[in-house]
């Protein structure tokens, strides 16, 4: 198996090939522990999605690898390097290798489509112009875009926006994509297109995917691993066949009988 949910710290120091480390990560937000003690880790190139009931710490993990909350306790690294804990410039260093596909898009409002992708090449790739322009364009003919270019994301629709941004996610070359609940802002019709989009890329590329969300037919056809959630630990985990068709554990049939 690929991906590994483990509860010995020990374990985890065996497999320097795991592309992401974390190892017993606490993360609390006051008197609420979200993530107590987890550990667990994911191969290059695998396809991980994250399942299970609101609340119960999910986006918390793809926000700590993005550096946008730190843990409480534990370590967690990314291609063998620390992002914590670790000195604010090597933080920056091993973000690089990390791109994030928000619920909300979060594009620059007031940039172009193109400029929403050449924006963080140039400045923090250090990217030439042209060079940064011409990857933009090859990516946002793949997300379906070409003639969008010069738009603003107010101009798009959500389905078009939410495109926008897997693009510039993958303008930055990142070893790992994390993509949280990216339809669920989307009128409905319109997440078929993404998630079609989404397989596509899962298929065509070996970028290492961490996924969270509740489109369990997505999360069926893309993971190499589903991790059940409940509580701020991975209660159980296995390949999509087995977790959506013989869960070994109450919680997670009941959780699949509630959102099946
Ligand atoms: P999930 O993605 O599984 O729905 P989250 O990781 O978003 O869960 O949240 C886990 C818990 O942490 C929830 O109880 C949530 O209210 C709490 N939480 C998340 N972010 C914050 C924050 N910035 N401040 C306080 N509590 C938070």
């Amino acid at each position: 198996m690929s991906v590994e949910t483990r509860t010995e710290p020990s374990a985890t120091a065996a497999r320097p090939a795991d592309l992401i480390r974390l190892e017993q990560v606490t993360k609390r937000f006051g008197a609420d522990t979200v993530l107590d003690h987890l550990d667990f880790a994911v191969r290059p190139g695998r396809h991980v999605t994250l399942i299970g009931p609101s609340g119960s710490g999910k986006t918390t993990i793809l926000r700590l690898l993005m550096t946008l909350t730190k843990p409480d306790e534990g370590t967690i690294t990314v291609d063998g390097e620390p992002l914590f804990p670790a000195p604010e410039k090597q933080v920056r260093e091993v973000r690089k290798k990390i791109g994030m596909v928000f619920q909300h898009f979060n594009l620059f409002p007031n940039m172009s489509v193109l400029r929403n992708l050449t924006e963080a090449p140039v400045q923090v790739l250090g990217l030439s112009k042209d060079e940064a322009e011409e990857r933009a364009r090859e990516l946002l003919e793949l997300v379906g875009l070409a003639d969008k270019c010069g738009a603003r994301p107010a101009q798009l629709s959500g389905g078009q926006q939410q495109r926008v941004a897997i693009a510039r996610a993958l303008a930055m070359r990142p070893r790992v994509l994390l993509l949280d609940e990216v339809t669920s802002a989307l009128d409905p019709e319109l997440v078929a297109g993404v998630l079609d989009l989404l397989r596509d890329i899962a298929r065509s590329t070996d970028i290492t995917m961490l996924c969270v969300t509740h489109e369990m037919g997505f999360a069926r056809d893309i993971s190499d691993q589903v991790l059940m959630f409940d509580g701020g630990r991975v209660i159980e985990s296995g390949s999509p066949e087995k977790i959506f068709s013989d869960p070994e554990q109450d919680r997670t049939r009941e959780f699949l009988g509630a959102v099946l």
